[in-house]
C-alpha cells in the first residue's frame, strides 16, 4: 500500500456492499421506512403510554443504527474528494434522502412536546428510564413553546426578519475585499484571506492587516448596528413572549446547563483576569516587546520551528500519548490508524479543515484533515483522535438517541487529548526554543476559548441590558459597550489600535438567528478540560476510569449530574478555579522557558 492510500479512508466497512447502487437505494429505503413509522406514529404520541413510548423510541434508535452507514459513506465519500462524479452523486442522493427523513420525522418533538405537557409523569416511568434525560430536556422546554399557529407564524415571519438580517450581515462581510501591501506588492484581498495574515510573524503586516480590515468594517456602520440591534431587540421580544426568565435561559436549556453552574462559571473567570495578563505580559516578553499590541496577542513565537514530522511519527506520538493515559483508549487509538480510519492525505477536492465523525453502529469514528507535517497538524490529529475516544466509549454505552452531545461537552475529548499530547511533547523535548513555542500555542488557543469568549459573553449582556433601558444603540454607542467588556479583560495589559473599538462587527456568531450566547460553551470546555486535567495530574490512575465513565455517558444526562457522579460540583467556583489553577502551571512553565 502507498503512503497515500494508507492515509485515505477505508470506507467499505460502513456499508454491506461497497457499491454506490446499492448505497442509494439503502439511503432511499430509510425514507421509505420513516414515512412508514410517520403513518403508524402521527397524531397518536400523545395518548402513548410508557412502554409504548418506548418501543416508538426505542425504533427510531433502531432505525437510526441501520441506515447510518449509508448515509455517513455518502457524506464522507463526498468530503474526501467532492470531484469525483459518483461521490457527488450520492451526495446528492443523501441531501434529498436526508431532508425527507428528517420531515417524516419532525412531527415526533412537536407530539411529544404535547405529551409531556399533558403527562409530565409519565418521565419517571421506570418503563422509559433509559430515555428519561432525553425525555427531561423536552419537558424543560414545554412551557416555553407557544401555540401551532403562533410558531408557524414566528418562523414565517423569521424568514424574512431576524434571518434576512444575519444574512446581511454575513453576505456583505463575504462581499468585502481589502487592500494591503505584502512584499512590496498591493494585494486586494477577500475577508476570509486577509484575517490569515493576523497571525504572520512579521508584526508590521498583521498590524497593517488589522488597521485595513477594521478601517474598512467601520465604514459600514450602519449596516452592522441596525442588523446587530435588530437580532438582540427581536431576541428580547421572544424572552417575553416565551416567558424565558432571563436572555440566557434559552441557552441554559439548549446546552443542558443551568443558571447557578453558568454563574460560577463566569464569576470565577471575572476573578481571574489576572491570570490571563500575567501570561499576556510574558508574552510581550517573549516577543521582546513591552507590552502587546491587539495584533500580538496570537502572533507566533518567533523562533517557530519548521520541524516536519511523518505521518508514522505523528501516529507513534499520538497512540503514545493515549496509551500513557490508559491501555484500552491507546489500543482504540491505535485502531483508528490501522483500520484507515484517518484521510490525512492531501488531495484536490478534498473538504478543508478537520472533523471527526461518529460511526454508531460500528462503535468507531472516522477522522478527515489534510496532513502535511507541521505541529500543528499533529494537534489537530490528537483533537479530532479525542473525538474518536469519546465516540468509541459513548457508542458502546449509549443509544443513539443518549449520544447527541451538547456544545458544553462536545469538545471536552478533544481538548483532553490535545494536552495528553502536549505532556507526550514537553517529556521528550530538551530545546527550550521548542518548549516556549509548544506552551505558546497550548496558552494562546486555551486563552481565546476561555478569556477571550468571556468577554463575549459580558458584551452580550450588556447589549441587553442597554436595549432594555431603551438605549437607543448606534455603532459608536456599540463601540463603547464592548470596548468596555474588553478593558474589563484585559487592562493595561494590551494596547488597543483605535480602530479595534469596531471589532464586534464582523463577528458573525452574535448575528445569528435564535442563537443566543453561543459564547459560554467555549468557556465551559475550556475550563472544564483544565480542571479534568488538573485532576488526572493529582490523582493519576485513580482519575482514568472516572474520565472515561464521563464520556461513556454521553448525553444520557446533564454535564451537572455527569461531573457529580465522577465526584465534581460544577455549581462551585472551586471546580472551575481547577481549571484556571491548571492554566497557571503551564504559565509557569513557559516563564521557566524566558
Ligand atoms: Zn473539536
Amino acid at each position: 500500500m502507498t503512503e497515500s492510500e494508507n492515509m485515505s479512508w477505508d470506507l467499505s466497512q460502513l456499508v454491506k456492499v461497497d457499491d454506490p447502487g446499492y448505497i442509494e437505494e439503502r439511503m432511499k429505503a430509510a425514507v421509505k421506512e420513516m414515512e412508514d413509522f410517520r403513518d403508524r406514529y402521527r397524531g397518536k404520541i400523545v395518548s402513548l403510554n410508557a412502554k409504548q413510548l418506548f418501543e416508538m423510541l426505542d425504533e427510531l434508535d433502531r432505525l437510526n443504527l441501520e441506515y447510518e452507514g449509508p448515509f455517513v459513506y455518502a457524506q464522507l465519500a463526498y468530503s474526501a474528494d467532492m470531484n469525483k462524479d459518483v461521490n457527488k452523486h450520492l451526495f446528492g442522493v443523501f441531501r434529498t434522502s436526508a431532508t425527507a427523513f428528517m420531515q417524516s420525522y419532525a412531527f415526533v418533538d412537536l407530539e411529544l412536546g404535547a405529551l409531556l405537557s399533558e403527562n409530565p409523569n409519565i418521565v419517571n416511568d421506570p418503563a422509559v428510564a433509559e430515555y428519561k434525560h432525553k425525555l427531561e430536556k423536552i419537558v424543560r422546554e414545554v412551557p416555553h413553546m407557544l401555540s401551532e399557529e403562533v410558531e408557524q407564524a414566528i418562523i414565517a415571519k423569521d424568514e424574512n426578519g431576524v434571518r434576512a438580517w444575519s444574512n446581511l450581515q454575513g453576505d456583505w462581510l463575504a462581499s468585502r475585499t481589502y487592500q494591503i501591501e505584502i512584499d512590496g506588492e498591493m494585494k486586494r484581498l477577500p475577508y476570509g484571506e486577509i484575517i490569515g495574515l493576523y497571525e504572520s510573524p512579521d508584526r508590521d503586516l498583521r498590524r497593517r492587516a488589522h488597521e485595513v480590515v477594521y478601517e474598512g468594517l467601520s465604514k459600514d456602520d450602519i449596516v452592522w448596528s441596525s442588523a446587530i440591534r435588530s437580532v438582540f431587540a427581536d431576541h428580547l421580544k421572544m424572552v417575553k413572549m416565551r416567558k424565558w426568565e432571563s436572555p440566557m435561559t434559552q441557552s441554559f436549556i439548549a446546552n443542558d446547563v443551568d443558571e447557578e453552574t453558568i454563574t460560577a462559571l463566569m464569576n470565577t473567570i471575572e476573578k481571574n483576569v489576572g491570570a490571563y495578563r500575567r501570561y499576556l505580559k510574558l508574552k510581550a516578553k517573549a516577543l521582546g516587546l513591552d507590552v502587546l499590541g491587539n495584533w500580538d496577542i496570537y502572533a507566533p513565537m518567533p523562533t517557530e520551528s519548521n520541524k516536519k514530522y511523518s505521518w508514522e511519527e505523528a501516529r507513534k506520538l499520538n497512540v503514545d500519548s493515549y496509551m500513557t493515559f490508559d491501555k484500552e483508549s491507546g489500543g482504540w487509538m491505535n485502531e483508528m490508524y490501522e483500520r484507515r480510519h484517518m484521510d490525512a492525505a492531501v488531495r484536490e477536492g478534498k473538504r478543508s479543515g478537520a472533523f471527526c465523525a461518529t460511526w454508531h453502529a460500528g462503535e468507531s469514528a472516522y477522522i478527515l484533515q489534510s496532513f502535511n507535517g507541521t505541529i500543528g497538524d499533529v494537534y489537530t490529529s490528537a483533537h479530532e483522535l479525542g473525538h474518536a475516544l469519546h465516540a468509541y466509549l459513548g457508542t458502546r454505552s449509549q443509544k443513539p438517541t443518549n449520544y447527541e452531545i451538547g456544545s458544553c461537552i462536545a469538545e471536552c475529548g478533544s481538548n483532553f487529548g490535545e494536552l495528553l499530547l502536549t505532556e507526550t511533547l514537553l517529556g521528550k523535548i530538551d530545546s527550550n526554543e521548542e518548549r516556549k513555542t509548544i506552551l505558546a500555542s497550548v496558552l494562546d488557543s486555551f486563552a481565546e476559548g476561555a478569556f477571550q469568549v468571556s468577554t463575549r459573553v459580558w458584551f452580550e449582556t450588556a447589549m441587553y441590558e442597554a436595549i432594555e433601558k431603551g438605549k437607543y444603540l448606534d455603532g459608536n454607542a456599540i463601540s463603547d459597550l464592548w470596548v468596555e467588556a474588553r478593558t474589563k479583560m484585559y487592562g493595561d495589559a494590551v494596547e488597543w489600535l483605535p480602530i479595534m473599538r469596531w471589532w464586534w462587527t464582523f463577528k458573525l456568531h452574535f448575528y445569528m438567528a435564535n442563537y443566543r450566547y453561543y459564547n459560554y460553551p467555549y468557556v465551559f470546555a475550556g475550563l472544564f478540560v483544565y480542571a479534568m486535567y488538573k485532576l488526572y495530574k493529582e490523582q493519576g490512575e485513580a482519575f482514568v476510569p472516572k474520565f472515561k465513565a464521563f464520556l461513556a455517558a454521553g448525553s444520557s444526562k446533564s454535564p451537572r449530574e455527569l461531573a457529580a457522579e465522577i465526584g465534581f460540583d460544577i455549581t462551585t467556583e472551586e471546580f472551575w478555579q481547577k481549571g484556571i489553577d491548571q492554566f497557571s502551571e503551564f504559565i509557569d512553565l513557559f516563564e521557566e522557558t524566558l
